[in-house]
């Protein structure tokens, strides 16, 4: 019989702290949250296995204070999940357990209070709620001919105009006293009131009707059967943009919800996909968990206690969704698996995708990767038969795919009236497009005015004061910014270098496009999607009003790429295709291709066919060619090579190890002794491990410090060998600079 527990604190350690079970109590079930001393502080933590034997060498043991909720906080699934994944990105596990789970419930120290583990008053740190309810008021009685005050009166008015409402919108009426008068009210039994939990999701605002599957094609009905007879497979399913591939996802998880089962989607950026969560609610009703970051802490704690009771079964979301107390997963699938959005970049540096496969697989369940444009790191899975490959070749609709123009910019001769990206060809065919009464969607990926802002006598870029990067011009602020840190000065009337009035504006960014289109098109109405026009909701209203009609054109950055289905949208144009093929990043490529292959297929998915045009200086390379051509097979092919001969993902395994400091000798000595360590591994002198670098990171420097990196690459072992030995020299403190290991790492910044 077990007494002794493995306690996971929330503290940056990579290990666990062993305690006794309490004596007067049963020892707490996996999963459960409970009150430990900690070097004389108090923490809660979560038990994570059970054991018999002290660790050796451990003499002193501790006892835990108590449990602070009565069932575990995870279910057995979730945690097995979650320390795994913590150990496969050499992450704390306290951390990643304290970010995955909902915060302490009202009530939860009461009986540590009453132990005199804790004083009166007294609380462990951590986030904590109260259950969150509205009260609905109602009119019980006539009060015509009651003696009331005026305010009672409004607020009687108020309440009879309709079945109920929320105190909520009383106090807005009268103030705070509302909740006052309506507890005087009540005792006059004239209103009764009822306390119920709310959804005021704007998800949920608008109902939506119930809809009827539509005939699935053969494409869709072998993807189906195939997944839902596949007993637990991992899947990718390759459609082309529009094949239908959310149709598949919509059927396989109603046969898990048939029998029984909790089903799981995971989207890039739920802000935009209005439409997706609009489409489950039609098939499932509104009884589904929606994840997403515009809830408040309290509102995604009460999706997650709802799954964790079953209540809910079916949840959709984001990045960290992935770590949602599902009830009994059937069913997994990740959508738009390409996006890169799906890797964490900070704190617990995880990869949604790749831990989706691994939580599927532990679980049993159904993992689908969707995408018209796979990841070549799942598209090599599927090659090497560790998933297996499901298309869609065509749509369902009436439209093929688009045909893609390219359009060589070095052959453009540029007229003096207009920005030399609006070429004349691509303003003939927004012409054309606009005179048919369609839509067209215009593409640059970089928001601002102007990318940066150019003394023209000495020829020095404005830069940021913190980081190495030029200002953003934000020409309706009046404001130089920095995409970074956040920095923002006002447009200088002279070059802070030199003293020279020649500061000009270099370059083309969204906010100028959008005005160059006003000017050249009106009355035609254009509006503009990035991160400074659109945050949360009102990309959905942009997309709404695009959808209506009332926007002719859309200008924006990769916003304008994610899954929208606009039926009116005919004309595609790309201002600068090859911009993404300049990046410091081994992907750049893949980047490339994806954006504009999902770019593309925005255009014709309505009546009319589709029109693209990709404006670009270098018209051989293979991702735009292959993107022009809709062919990722010819773009995997060759990219597939490339990795190969220079030995990059997925042909290798890769960590990157990175160290920023305030002082530049410091972070620079801190990353040449990481490296030295990593080097001193016998493989990398016999050539089977790789370590490039330390070297300055392609952002050098950022809000005011100096970033160093190191890559290591070779079989998966052997880096994992290096990145232990590595965390290990972290973890005894290279104060004060800042190291992390990032393992896959995405961002090559
Ligand atoms: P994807 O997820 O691959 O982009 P969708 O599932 O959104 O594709 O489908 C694109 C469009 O085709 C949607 O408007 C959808 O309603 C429609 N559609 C999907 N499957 C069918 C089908 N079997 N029959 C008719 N229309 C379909
Ligand atoms: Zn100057
Ligand atoms: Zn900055």
């Amino acid at each position: 019989m077990s007494e002794l527990v493995d306690v996971a604190l929330p503290v940056p350690l990579r290990r666990t702290f062993t305690y006794r079970a309490p004596p007067d109590e049963p020892v707490p079930a996996l999963g459960s949250r409970v009150a430990v001393p900690f070097h004389g502080r108090k923490l809660a933590g979560f038990v994570v296995a059970h054991r018999d034997e002290p660790p050796e060498g451990v003499t002193r043991i501790a006892t835990v204070a108590g449990l602070l909720e009565p069932e575990p906080v995870f279910p057995q699934e979730l945690l097995r999940f979650l320390l795994e994944a913590a150990r496969y990105y050499l992450h704390p596990i306290g951390e990643v357990l304290r970010a995955a789970a909902p915060a302490l419930p009202a009530g939860a120290f009461r009986r540590l209070r009453e132990r005199g583990f804790l004083a009166p008053g007294e609380a462990l740190p951590g986030r904590r709620v109260g259950t969150r309810c509205e009260l609905f008021v109602r009119v019980s009685g006539s009060f015509e001919a009651e003696r009331l005050g005026p305010r009672q009166r409004e607020i009687l008015a108020l309440v009879a105009s309709r079945d109920e409402v929320p105190l909520a919108e009383l106090r807005e009426r009268v103030g705070a006293g509302a909740r006052g008068i309506v507890r005087r009210l009540e005792a006059r039994g004239l209103v009764t009131t009822d306390e119920r939990e709310v959804h005021i999701d704007p998800f949920f605002r608008t109902p939506v009707a119930p809809d009827t599957p539509p005939e699935l094609t053969p494409a869709q009905r072998h993807a189906v059967s195939a997944i839902v007879g596949g007993g637990g497979d991992a899947f990718l399913l390759h459609g082309v943009t529009g094949s239908g591939k959310t149709e598949v996802y919509l059927h396989v998880i109603a046969a898990a919800r048939d029998r029984g089962q909790g089903a799981l989607l995971l989207v890039p950026e739920i802000a935009l996909t209005p439409q997706l969560v609009s489409r489950f609610r039609a098939r499932f009703g509104d009884a589904i968990a929606v994840l997403h970051s515009g809830l408040s802490e309290r509102e995604r704690d009460d999706h997650w206690r709802a799954l964790r009771r079953g209540d809910l079964r079916l949840a959709v979301g984001a990045r960290s969704a992935l770590f949602a107390p599902v009830p009994d997963l059937g069913v997994l699938v990740v959508d738009e698996e390409h996006d890169p959005s799906f890797k964490q970049e900070e704190g617990f540096r995880y990869h949604a995708r790749d831990l989706a496969l691994l939580r599927a697989y532990r679980a049993g369940a159904i993992c689908i990767l969707g995408s018209a444009t796979p990841s070549v790191e799942s598209f090599h899975r599927a090659a090497a038969g560790k998933l297996r490959l499901l298309s869609l070749p065509e749509r369902p609709t009436a439209q093929a795919l688009p045909a893609v123009e390219t359009l060589d910019l070095r052959r453009q001769r540029t007229s003096g009236a207009t920005h030399p990206l609006l070429t004349e060809p691509l303003r003939r065919a927004i012409r054309d497009c606009l005179d048919a009464g369609e839509q067209a969607i215009l593409f640059l990926n970089r928001r601002g005015y102007a990318p940066s802002v150019r003394c023209g006598d000495c020829g020095k870029l404005v830069e940021c004061p913190a980081c190495s990067v030029a200002l953003t011009e934000h020409r309706a602020q009046g404001r130089l910014r920095c995409h970074y840190c956040d920095f923002q000065q006002a447009v200088p009337e002279r070059c802070p270098s030199c003293g020279s009035t020649r500061v000009d504006a270099m370059g083309i960014g969204t906010e100028q496009l959008e005005q160059a289109l006003a000017e050249l098109y009106a009355p035609k109405v254009v509006a503009r999607l990035d991160r400074d026009t659109a945050t949360g909701k009102s990309a959905e209203a942009v997309l709404d009003r695009l959808r209506r009609r009332e926007v002719d054109l859309l200008v924006g950055t990769q916003m304008v790429t994610k899954g929208h289905d606009l039926p009116g949208v005919t004309l595609v144009g790309v201002l600068l295709a090859d911009q993404s093929l300049a990046f410091p990043d081994f992907r750049a490529g893949e980047r490339t291709f994806q954006l504009l292959a999902q770019v593309a297929g925005r255009a014709g998915r309505g009546e009319r066919p589709g029109r693209v045009i990709f404006q670009t200086f270098q018209p051989e390379h293979p991702a735009i060619r292959a993107a022009a051509a809709h062919d990722y097979e010819a773009f995997y092919a060759a990219e597939r090579e490339e990795r190969r001969e220079l030995c990059y993902p997925p042909f290798a395994h890769m960590v990157a190890v990175r160290i920023d400091a305030g002082d530049e000798a410091r972070g620079r000595a801190v990353a040449e002794e990481l490296a030295t360590l990593a080097k001193a591994h016998p493989a990398v002198r016999e050539g089977v491990l790789l370590v490039q670098g330390p070297a300055p990171a392609p952002l050098a420097r950022l809000r005011g410090r100096y970033r160093f990196r190191f890559l290591v690459r070779g079989p998966r072992a052997l880096v994992r060998q290096v990145a232990r030995r590595v965390v290990a020299r972290i973890d005894e403190g290279v104060q004060p600079a800042r190291a992390t290991v990032d393992v896959d790492p995405v961002s090559m910044l």
